[in-house]
């Protein structure tokens, strides 16, 4: 059976995804409001004491929000690498079922095979994540400062990718945000801007790939029209779809399924 990815929601104000591998669902990220998670799930007829396992990136709030409001589903696996966890354990009154990886290992999870790889962010131990089931390949790959080479060796046999497109430059640089706040998205362990994201996916060769997400666009740096436009100059020959989530809604992306 194809792997489903559905994006619960995405952007710089909460991430969340569900993914689903013949009777594996698991949880990529927990950074959407407990109630907005149970409702999504809810509509996808999955109730989230059901779900197998979650998966997390790194520690910021808006990739592990929920997981303050997680003391019914403390059953549930949680994996992360140390210092993730450590990172996240401090804002929870409640213990978690922690299963703990070492960034760059690979592992079985149900009928999933579960690969994670470092990437440039400023948080503890940020991560991306292969997920492979029944030979096909998703990658997720978010919050990161620059694409590295490690991130372009991980993406070449994908099937689908859902990556980061977080800002628009002179949106970012004409907004209210504080200058340190600034400088830390455009530095080298902030976000991809709509630019290094385009860039890295013209000149990346995914034969495979059939679909791109790009996830963890800002609400108030980027718009989806922003994030698409080069894209839409049509100056990427490619074999892929590229669609943008948008950031204000909540099960908006299509159900994708990986096949
Ligand atoms: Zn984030
Ligand atoms: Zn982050």
């Amino acid at each position: 059976m194809a792997m489903k990815l559905r994006i619960l929601g995405s952007s710089s104000s909460g991430n969340c995804a569900l993914l689903s591998a013949g009777r594996s669902h698991v949880l990529i990220d927990a950074g959407l409001g407990i109630n907005t998670i149970r409702r999504a799930l809810e509509s996808c007829s999955l109730a989230l004491e059901k779900i197998d396992a979650v998966f997390l990136t790194h520690d910021h709030s808006d990739h592990t929000g929920a997981l303050a409001n997680f003391k019914k589903y403390a059953h549930i696996p949680v994996f992360a690498n140390e210092l993730t966890a450590r990172e996240v354990k401090k804002r929870l009154k409640h213990t978690l079922n922690w299963k703990l990886f070492e960034s760059g290992q690979s592992w079985g999870f149900g009928e999933l095979q579960v690969q994670s790889f470092c990437v440039p962010h400023d948080a503890q131990d940020s991560v991306g994540f292969i997920f492979e089931h029944e030979k096909k390949r998703l990658g997720w790959i978010t919050d990161l400062g620059y694409v590295t080479e490690l991130v372009r060796d991980k993406v070449r046999d994908l099937d689908a990718l859902a990556l980061e497109s977080n800002y628009e430059p002179h949106l970012l640089t004409h907004s209210d945000r504080p200058l340190a706040l600034k400088t830390r998205i455009k530095g080298r362990h902030g976000h991809l801007s709509n630019e290094q994201a385009f860039e890295f996916l013209d000149g990346i060769d995914m034969p495979r790939c059939k679909h791109v997400y790009l996830i963890h666009v800002s609400r108030e740096c980027n718009t989806v029209q922003d994030a698409l436009s080069r894209f839409n100059q049509g100056a990427l020959a490619r074999n892929f779809k590229v669609e943008v989530v948008d950031p204000f809604t909540v099960l908006t992306a299509s159900v994708l399924e990986i096949e």
